[in-house]
């Protein structure tokens, strides 16, 4: 078949599409080459299906119609899938490791804004989740990407961008690296980050408070509204209708809007109608589980920075046993380091295997309960089950109580409402100051965190026995 040449066809709807939509949505999307014709069709190269899908459903009429004003030819396009590195808008060093095969996909970041603003840390967000700290590979390259051009355009092209997977792959990581990029870029941005949990424990306080008024104007106007895991909105009527209000206003005045979900929005049961459809609206993208080149990649950012070093054997054996999540990544690296410490000794091969053969045998997600988180910490720290779940306030039962509301938290699915009731119906504010008390002891007392993972080792034993 003879070989037609459309190119400078191609190359001129390129540049008149990129006027059209501008340097960051064109950026985002079109990472795309020009392959080669045939009479009547163009075969494009796309760097993964997924671009494919987003492309043929977004932009495909759009270009065939371009080429056709241009050409005066009907013109067919072909997208195929051609592994190679997407070029981002604002392009910077590669940070992965040459010694890895990097990832397929991107493996660049946006640089650090050119005015960074000295506006303190913002109260809601975490200063370590920022676009600096986030590893990207294949699995989540889209998403980041997407991130990368909302943080710097909020509110134009994406909106609302909903991030959705399983747990600890990074969801609010990168949701709060776009509060944090746009508070360090954006002078007067008013920005909220909260949970779906929080969001819905506020507003229920503000009717009973009769201040359903200043609720709604706080969150109506900011500039940035974040929030973390909607599936919480599930079966909650009330919540549901506020924030199709909010959303609205938020959405007609331009409003950037991030949530998280555990799972695709389809998914979701009992979500009123019109607010799914909203969720659904501008771009939802998916995390998928990092793949091993990412997973040490991930390892070896996070050791960088440390003074004392993991010889890279240790990182490798964690990034081959562990694949399902990245916080169960970070976590067996904690456990390793937090072992050396505290015993004094140097990281080797057969340290870390020794010590991390109950992580790496563990099944992931076990049946676990409260209960028997409450019994094993009740064990460990020579205290009844009954005081752990009643009301005395003795430091020698607090703490411990404190340290099981945290192990309840990092590793089950319950809100902090639910695990209140478990602990002998308290507030779930309890809940949230204790995991915060615990948080704040581990930065001083490192001993602790081997006390933490050993009994969630044991929680986790007992669990898979059950
Ligand atoms: P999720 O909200 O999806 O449950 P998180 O955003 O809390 O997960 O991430 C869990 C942990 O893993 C966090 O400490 C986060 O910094 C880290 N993490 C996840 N993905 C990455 C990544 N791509 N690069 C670096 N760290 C990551
Ligand atoms: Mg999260």
């Amino acid at each position: 078949m003879t070989n037609w040449d459309y190119s400078a066809f191609w190359n001129e709807a390129m540049s008149q599409l990129k006027a059209k939509l501008g340097e960051h949505e064109f950026g985002l999307w079109f990472n795309i080459s020009y392959e080669s014709a045939t009479e009547g069709t163009i075969t494009v190269g796309v760097p993964s299906t997924f671009y494919r899908d987003q492309l043929v459903k977004n932009y495909q009429r759009v270009i065939e119609s371009m080429l056709l004003d241009l050409s005066g030819k009907r013109l067919t396009l072909d997208f195929v899938v051609v592994r190679r590195e997407v070029q981002l808008p604002d392009a910077v060093p590669d940070f992965m490791d040459e010694a890895t095969n990097s990832p397929p996909e991107t493996v660049r970041q946006a640089p650090p804004p050119r005015t960074e603003l000295d506006r303190g840390k913002h109260p809601q967000l975490r200063l370590d989740f920022v676009f600096e700290n986030f590893v990207i590979g294949e699995n989540n390259s889209f998403a980041a990407n997407a991130a990368l051009a909302i943080a710097s355009n909020p509110g134009t092209a994406y909106n609302p961008f909903l991030i959705y997977g399983g747990v600890g792959l990074g969801k609010t990581h990168l949701m709060q690296s776009i509060g944090n990029r746009v508070w360090r870029t954006k002078e007067t941005a008013r920005i909220i980050c909260i949970t779906a949990e929080e969001f819905t424990n506020e507003f229920i306080q503000s009717i009973h408070d009769k201040t359903a008024q200043a609720f709604k104007n706080k969150y109506r106007y900011v500039d940035v509204l974040l929030i973390d895991d909607i599936h919480f909105f599930q079966d909650k009527k009330g919540v549901q209708e506020e924030l199709f209000y909010t959303f609205n206003a938020l959405y007609d005045a331009g409003k950037q809007m991030v949530f998280t979900c555990d799972r695709p929005v389809s998914e979701l049961k009992n979500l009123n109608d019109r607010l799914r459809s909203r969720f659904e609206r501008g771009l939802n993208v998916d995390l998928q589980p990092p793949n091993f080149e990412t997973r040490m990649a991930i390892l070896r950012k996070k050791t960088e920075a440390w003074s004392f070093k993991v010889p890279v054997e240790a990182v490798e054996i964690i990034a081959k046993n562990i694949s399902s999540n990245v916080r169960d990544l970070e976590a067996a690296l904690g456990k390793l380091v937090a072992y050396a410490q505290l015993v004094g000794k140097e990281i080797t091969l057969d340290v870390a295997r020794q010590q991390l053969k109950d992580v790496f045998s563990q099944p992931r997600q076990g049946n676990v309960t409260v209960d028997t988180i409450i019994r094993t910490v009740s064990d460990q720290f020579k205290v009844s089950y009954n005081d752990l779940k009643g009301k005395k306030r003795t430091r020698n039962i607090a703490f411990p109580r404190q340290v099981a509301m945290y192990i309840a938290r990092e590793i089950t699915e319950f809100s902090t409402t639910e695990l209140g009731l478990e602990f002998g119906g308290r507030d779930h504010t309890t809940v949230m100051h204790a995991c915060q008390k615990v948080d704040e002891k581990l930065k001083l007392d490192p001993s602790l965190e081997a006390t933490i993972q050993k009994l969630i080792g044991a929680v986790k034993e007992l669990s898979t026995r059950s």
